[in-house]
């Protein structure tokens, strides 16, 4: 998708890299409304995967259930894994919706950056380099659904 942001040129958004813990899982349940959301985002032609340490073993379930891919972060304590995944992604293409420090160099690495708050929270230093600030993972996944909402908030 090409999103035209008034003052700030184009932006183009092929792939949406989500957080597991505390973004798209809340205390271990994936909020209702994320599936039909994420096949929401698949049929606008969205790749849209999520990056996990797998410390419960649960992402080949989790992943077949919402229908979507997941990448292993190999040291789940380790940041600069999951920015090295990104960078294999044509980052320059990717979005990322996180919440943890964890997720603070892959922010760093891709080309729009979007936290949610939730149940657990934002690190600081995470939300500091992120664009968008949102409540939840639902409405982070509407911005790429409802367009006019991502370019209403880039726009200068
Ligand atoms: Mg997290």
């Amino acid at each position: 998708m090409i999103y035209d942001i008034p003052g700030a040129g184009q932006l183009e958004i092929k792939t949406i890299i989500l957080d597991l813990n505390g973004t798209l899982s809340v205390a271990g349940t994936v909020p209702d409304g994320v599936k039909q959301r994420l096949e929401q985002l698949k049929s606008k032609g969205f790749k849209v995967l999520f990056f996990t340490g797998n410390t419960r073993n649960d992402a080949d379930d989790l992943a077949t259930d919402l229908g979507i891919e997941w990448k292993l972060a190999k040291n789940a304590e380790n940041a600069e894994d999951k920015r090295d995944l990104a960078l294999e992604l044509e980052p320059e293409t990717c979005a990322s919706v996180g919440n943890g420090l964890i997720d603070l160099e892959l922010m760093k690495a891709v080309k729009l950056r979007i936290v949610t708050l939730q149940a657990e929270g934002v690190h600081i230093q995470t939300m500091l380099n992120s664009d968008i600030v949102v409540p939840t993972i639902n409405d982070a996944l509407d911005l790429f659904l409802d367009e006019q909402r991502l370019v209403a908030t880039l726009r200068k």
